[in-house]
């Protein structure tokens, strides 16, 4: 079986976010940019997979600039066997992420695709669901356990839900998309990194897969969150009673 893994190439989880002087999105300039984190997740899940034996290819996928090669041979060095980089000059929505995925699908029939349930900088949750659904596929969403049966061909996934924990046996081929507590990637090692320069990725136009990237989406402005006003001590109860009543009326 191969598994295919969406990789999103982000603003570094640690960076602290600048808004454009513009306001039209945020600087990306000059600025660390890393594997989004659940598509850490969702890649070491595959390799996990192919070292249990029950796969035997990981293909990595990333969509965008050129420089999401980078994200891409972060990806083979943690172990991804190939990689696919759908090259697009601009942001890509996820409606076209999944439209664009789904044409990769169709070439390279694995039996699941990872996905993270989120990517960090836009927060949309929303590619796996909708590739999902192009595809007619079933659907393991915010994955937090997830265990293979080849024979019968099916993926039993813990979901982490508001209530606890809803378990769903999916038939396989299935999208799977990953929660915080799957697993916890691994790090590249000097070797790896090493070995990842001969691994092949192959460049791809959404031209060529026939998709049309434009989107009906209008980004009208970025904004910072409102400074948060600072806090005051209060010396005692009454006067605590007396602002939640007469100033914040809350009570
Ligand atoms: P989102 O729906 O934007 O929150 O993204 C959810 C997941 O979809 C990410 O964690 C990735 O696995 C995948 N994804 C979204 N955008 C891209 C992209 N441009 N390239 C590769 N994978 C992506």
């Amino acid at each position: 079986m191969k598994i295919m893994v969406a990789v999103k190439r982000v603003v570094d989880y640690a960076v602290k976010i600048r808004v454009k002087p513009d306001k039209s999105g945020v600087e990306t300039q000059n600025v660390k940019m890393s594997m989004n984190p659940f598509c850490e997740i969702a890649l070491e899940e595959a390799l996990k997979i192919k070292e249990s034996g029950l796969a035997k290819e990981v293909v990595a996928v990333s969509m965008g600039p050129s420089n999401c090669v980078d994200t891409l041979r972060t990806g083979l060095a943690m172990g991804a066997d190939r990689a696919i980089h759908v090259e697009a000059s601009r942001d890509l929505v996820p409606l076209t992420v999944a439209k664009l995925l789904k044409k990769l699908v169709e070439v390279e029939n694995p039996g699941l695709l990872i996905l993270g349930k989120q990517a960090i900088d836009d927060d949309c949750n929303q590619t796996g669901q909708m590739i999902a659904g192009l595809l007619g596929w079933p659907q393991g969403t915010f994955a937090s356990k997830v265990v293979l049966d080849k024979e019968k061909q099916v993926a039993t996934v813990d979901r982490e839900v508001d209530g606890g924990l809803e378990t769903l046996c999916l038939d396989l081929p299935a999208v799977i998309t990953t929660d915080l507590r799957l697993n916890q990637p691994r790090y590249a090692t000097l070797p790896n990194i090493m070995k990842a320069k001969s691994k092949p990725i192959k460049k791809i136009t959404p031209e060529e897969l026939n998709v049309d990237v434009k989107s009906d989406l209008e980004v009208v402005q970025v904004t910072e969150p409102p400074k948060r006003k600072a806090g005051v001590i209060l010396s005692s109860v009454d006067e605590l009673i007396d602002k939640l009543k007469n100033e914040a009326h809350v009570i």
